[in-house]
C-alpha cells in the first residue's frame, strides 16, 4: 500500500465524538473534523460538501461518521474524474457499522478491517478479490508498483475463477496471503524490474530498485532516462529515484526531468571521484568532431556512474549500460529513495493566520502536513499542531527572530523540509523578511541552494477587518508601533502622514509591557489630524477562543481596552456605520465600512 496520509475524521455532531475519538486512536496524525458549532473537534469546518470534497482532492483518506449516502452525493461530482482515490469510509455514528466506499486501491479494505477490529463489527467489504484472498493483489506495498491496472483485474478475476498462480521473484508481502498457489500454475505473479510483456497470465509488480544518474540537466533528459531504461527492459515504473550532482542543487531542469518521470530526485557528491573520472577520457586526441563527441559522451557518463558510486546502494545493485551521459543501477529488492544521497532541503515561511483552522490557508496546511521540522515561536508551532508524530518541533521563545531564521538555513540546507511560521501573514512584521535577511547576509553556498517559498497568510487587519464589515474599503496602512527595531522619531512621523493622508490605519503590536507610553502618543498624534467621530475597531484574539470586538471613535479609545493581542483599526473621514438587521444574528450591533468612493474634501481636520 502507498504510504498514506493519517485520515481525516468527519463529524457532524456531538454523538459522534466518543467513536471517533477511538478511531482517533488507531492513526498516529489523524485528526476530528467537526462540524463548526454543532460539535467541538481539532479542526472545524463549516460547509461538509465543502470540506469533504476538499479532503478528497487532496488525497486525504476519510472516515465520516454518517450516512454513507450523505458521503456519496458529497463526492459524487468528483468521482468520474479518475485521478487518485483515497479511502473512504462511512462508520455509524454508534460504531455499528463500518463501510468502505471509496479507495479499494488505496487500502480502504484494510482500514475498514482495521477500524472494524477496534469497534468490533465487522466491516462491509464487499470486494470479492479482498474477500477471498483477505488482501488487495492490486495494492502492493510500499516500494513496489503494479504494471497495469486493468491487466491486474483481469488477472484477479482469473483466479477468483478457479486459477492458481505461482510467484516469480520476491513477493515478501505474499508470503503469508492465502492464495491458490501452484508452482507449475500458468499464472503468475511476477515481482521484477522488467516490464510486462503483454503474457496476459502475468500480473506483473515492479519493485522500485532502480537508480538513473545523471551530472549534466537538459530537455531531453527525462526522455533519455526512459530511452536507457527501455533499451534495458526495465519498466519505467521501476525507477526509484534520479541522482543529481549535489552541486547542480536548484537547477530547475533535474528538477523537471524527475517531476517528468515522476520519482524524487536525490543529489549525490561525488566529489573528487567524478573529476577524475571526467578527466580519464579516452587518451587520443579529438581528430574529429565524432571522437570530440564520444570523448564528451564518455565524460558525462563517467560523472555519471561516480555519482552512483557515491550512493550506499544494496551489494545486490548491478549497473546497466547506457547512453547519453546517464548511468543506471539496478537492484534486487526496492529502494528507499530517502537513503539515497541527500535531497534538496526546503524552507517555507508560512502565516497561519489569526488562529482558527479553517483560516489557515490550504497552500498553507499542505506546507505544515510536508515539513519534517516546524520552526517558530512557541505559541505558533502550539497553533501550527495537531502534529504528525515525527515532526520536530523547534520552540522557542526567545524573539531573535534572524537567529530563528538562521537555525531553519541550517537545517534546510541539510535536507530537511522547513516551515517557519508566524500568525496572520508571514509578510507582515514577521518571519519572512527575517528569512530573506538571513539569506541576503549568507555566503553559504549551501543556504542558496535550499528551496524557499513563503506561503501567504490572513493577517490579524484583514480577519478583524472582515468580522466587522470592511473598514479596511479604501486605501489604509498598516503600521506597527513597536520601536524595537525602529526609532519612535520615525512612527511618528509615519503616523502624522498617515492621518494627514486620511488613510485608514492598522496598528499592529499597539502597545506591550515593555511599551506603555506609545500607544497614547500615537494617538495624540492621529487626533491632532483625525475627527473624535473617527471609527474605530478594537479585536482581541480574533479568530481564537475568547475573541472580542469593539467598535468605539477615535475621542472615546482609551489605551486600557488595548493590549497586545489586540489589532487596532483607525477609520478614516468616511469610515462609517449602520446598525445591522436584527436577523443577523450578531452580537455587535453596526456594520463598519469605508465606501470605496471619496469625498473631494478628504474630510482633514483644519
Ligand atoms: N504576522 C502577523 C502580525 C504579527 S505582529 C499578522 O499578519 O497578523 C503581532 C500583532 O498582530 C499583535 O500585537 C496584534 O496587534 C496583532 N494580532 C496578531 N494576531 C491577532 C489576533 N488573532 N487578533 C488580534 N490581533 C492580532
Amino acid at each position: 500500500m502507498a504510504s498514506l496520509m493519517p485520515p481525516a475524521i468527519v463529524v457532524l455532531g456531538p454523538g459522534a465524538l466518543a467513536t471517533a475519538q477511538r478511531v482517533k486512536a488507531l492513526y498516529a496524525g489523524a485528526q476530528i473534523h467537526a462540524l463548526q458549532e454543532r460539535a467541538q473537534g481539532d479542526i472545524a469546518f463549516s460547509g461538509l460538501s465543502e470540506h469533504l470534497r476538499e479532503l478528497y482532492r487532496r488525497g486525504t483518506p476519510i472516515v465520516a461518521l454518517c450516512a454513507a449516502g450523505i458521503v456519496i452525493r458529497c463526492l459524487a461530482p468528483l468521482l468520474a474524474s479518475k485521478g487518485v482515490e483515497p479511502p473512504v469510509l462511512a462508520l455509524a455514528e454508534d460504531g455499528s457499522a463500518v463501510v468502505p466506499l471509496l479507495g479499494g486501491l488505496t487500502g480502504v479494505n484494510v482500514m475498514a478491517r482495521e477500524i472494524g477490529a477496534a469497534l468490533e463489527t465487522a466491516p462491509a467489504i464487499t470486494t470479492s478479490g479482498e474477500l477471498r484472498f483477505g488482501t488487495c493483489l492490486l495494492n502492493p506495498p510500499e516500494g513496489y508498483a503494479l504494471a497495469s491496472l486493468a491487466q491486474g483485474k483481469r488477472f484477479v478475476s482469473d483466479l477468483l475463477a478457479g486459477e492458481a498462480t505461482r510467484i516469480d521473484g520476491a513477493a515478501p508481502w505474499l508470503e503469508t496471503v492465502n492464495l491458490p498457489r501452484d508452482p507449475a500454475a500458468r499464472h503468475a505473479i511476477r515481482v521484477s524490474p522488467h516490464a510486462w510483456d503483454g503474457n496476459p497470465e502475468h500480473l506483473v509488480i515492479h519493485p522500485r530498485s532502480v537508480v538513473a544518474a545523471a551530472s549534466v540537466a537538459h530537455a531531453l533528459l527525462a526522455e533519455h532516462v526512459r530511452e536507457a531504461l527501455s533499451a534495458n527492459g526495465i519498466a519505467q515504473e521501476a525507477l526509484a529515484a534520479l541522482v543529481a550532482p549535489a552541486a547542480r542543487m536548484g537547477d530547475a531542469g533535474f528538477e523537471q526531468a524527475a517531476s517528468a518521470l515522476g520519482v524524487p530526485l536525490r543529489f549525490a557528491d561525488a566529489g573528487d571521484a567524478a573529476h577524475a573520472a571526467e578527466m580519464a577520457g579516452p587518451a587520443e586526441a579529438a581528430d574529429s568532431a565524432n571522437a570530440a563527441r564520444e570523448q564528451a559522451n564518455h565524460r558525462a557518463h563517467a560523472s555519471a556512474a561516480a555519482l552512483l558510486d557515491a550512493l550506499a546502494l544494496p551489494a545486490s545493485a548491478q549497473r546497466l549500460a547506457a547512453e547519453h551521459g546517464i548511468a543506471l543501477s539496478v537492484a534486487h529488492e526496492p529502494l528507499d529513495a530517502r537513503t539515497l544521497g541527500e535531497a534538496r532541503g526546503k524552507l517555507t515561511v508560512l502565516g497561519l493566520g489569526p488562529g482558527r483552522a479553517d483560516l489557515l490557508t490550504p497552500m498553507a496546511r499542505a506546507a505544515l502536513d510536508e515539513a519534517t521540522d516546524i520552526v517558530g515561536y512557541a505559541t505558533y508551532v502550539e497553533m501550527a499542531g495537531p502534529l504528525r508524530p515525527g515532526q520536530v518541533r523547534h520552540a522557542t521563545d526567545n524573539r531573535e527572530e534572524l537567529q530563528r531564521a538562521r537555525h531553519a538555513f541550517e537545517l534546510a540546507s541539510a535536507g530537511r523540509r522547513v516551515a517557519v511560521v508566524s500568525s496572520g501573514d508571514p509578510g507582515v512584521f514577521a518571519m519572512a523578511a527575517a528569512v530573506l535577511e538571513a539569506l541576503e547576509a549568507s555566503d553559504e553556498p549551501r543556504w542558496h541552494r535550499v528551496e524557499l517559498e513563503i506561503v501567504p497568510g490572513v493577517s490579524a487587519a484583514l480577519a478583524t477587518a472582515a468580522r466587522v464589515g470592511a473598514p479596511l474599503g479604501h486605501d489604509f496602512c498598516m503600521l506597527s508601533l513597536s520601536d524595537n527595531l525602529k526609532p519612535w522619531n520615525v512612527i511618528e512621523k509615519r503616523l502624522r502622514h498617515a492621518a494627514l493622508a486620511d488613510l485608514a490605519m492598522a496598528f499592529y503590536n499597539p502597545i506591550s509591557r515593555a511599551r506603555p507610553w506609545q500607544l497614547d502618543r500615537a494617538l495624540e498624534i492621529v487626533r491632532e489630524v483625525r475627527a473624535p467621530g473617527t471609527r474605530v475597531v478594537l479585536g482581541r484574539d480574533v479568530g481564537r477562543p475568547g475573541e472580542t470586538l469593539r467598535t468605539t471613535t477615535l475621542g472615546e479609545l482609551d489605551s486600557s481596552q488595548v493590549d497586545m493581542r489586540t489589532m487596532v483599526i483607525v477609520g478614516s473621514s468616511a469610515t462609517r456605520g449602520f446598525a445591522r438587521g436584527a436577523s443577523s444574528g450578531e452580537k455587535h450591533g453596526e456594520w463598519i465600512y469605508t465606501p470605496r468612493w471619496y469625498a473631494q474634501d478628504g474630510g482633514v481636520k483644519g
